[in-house]
């Protein structure tokens, strides 16, 4: 979509708009139509394409608006949909970034799936039926993003650090957080944090932000500029704009600003993946 609505005095802002003032509109874009919080896209050239500046918006069911379609950069592996009852492992230690799954701009996929046929060899435990299973942060994501119940049937999961410290260990639902649910009850223990990015800015010192919606008041992930750089270089991105509007999950620690705002971190890029969201 090419307008929205801009939240402080319900004008229409266009991608001319935005464009001219980032600032001024970061976190407070709506869909006209139906309400849903919105992000800005950048124009892009290549030699084969040339796309427009557009909105993106996770658009409610019979929203009209919609102009171009997103979609994400989900791997073809769904083996572990066909284990959805089993207890999930997430060794972060064998986390590389050549297991997270990024696509280019070209199509082609990472090798996250031959990398995930290794990893179900290695035995390990954590799971019900004694038949090991290991399962990538991006992959959890994925199962998340598809279904929104996934983790309601008795999963269970533990994350071990490089040092053989258990992150996190229990049912899998208890120790999800959306991040527009997070609040002061999850201070103090390490949680899987996920959700959708709307929006990211950098600051003065350099952090990179990636926001949920208002900046100032809404849940963000706050990742320093070494953080970011390894972001950036892990990840594959040229620029850290490819992650508006992707959906990330981050295993981490949430703090609460002086104003009340809610800042989850982490300590590593490994601790953390995207769904990247392209137009069609
Ligand atoms: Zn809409």
């Amino acid at each position: 979509m090419l307008h929205c609505k801009f939240n402080e005095d319900d004008s229409i802002c266009s991608t001319i708009d935005y464009e001219e003032n980032p600032d001024k509109y970061r976190g407070l874009i709506y869909c006209i139509d139906c309400g849903e919080k919105a992000w800005f896209t950048k124009g892009y050239e290549t030699q084969k394409i040339s796309r427009m500046a557009c909105f993106g918006a996770k658009h409610k069911e019979g929203c009209n608006a919609s102009t171009v379609e997103f979609v994400s950069d989900d791997p073809d592996n769904d083996e572990d949909e066909k284990n959805q009852n089993s207890g999930i492992r997430v060794d972060l230690d064998k986390v590389t970034s050549q297991s997270i799954y990024v696509s280019n701009d070209n199509n082609k996929h990472g090798d996250e799936e031959s990398d995930w046929k290794g990893k179900s060899k290695r035995k390990i435990i954590g799971n019900s039926d004694g038949f090991p299973l290991s399962k990538s942060l991006r992959q959890l994501l994925t199962n998340l993003c598809r279904n929104s119940d996934y983790g309601d049937e008795n999963q269970t999961i533990t994350i071990v650090a490089n040092s053989g410290r258990v992150v996190v260990e229990g049912d899998l639902r208890s120790n999800l957080v959306r991040i527009e649910d997070v609040s002061r009850e999850h201070i103090g223990k390490d949680y899987i944090f996920w959700g959708k990015i709307n929006n990211l800015n950098i600051d003065k010192k350099g952090t990179l932000w990636l926001n949920y919606g208002d900046n100032l008041l809404e849940p963000s992930i706050a990742l320093n500029s070494k953080l970011k750089e390894q972001v950036l270089v892990n990840f594959k991105l040229k620029e850290v704009s490819e992650l508006d509007g992707s959906d990330v999950i981050i295993v981490g620690h949430v703090g609460f600003s002086p104003q009340g705002k809610a800042i989850i971190s982490t300590g590593f890029t490994k601790y953390m993946s995207f769904r990247r969201v392209t137009v069609k």
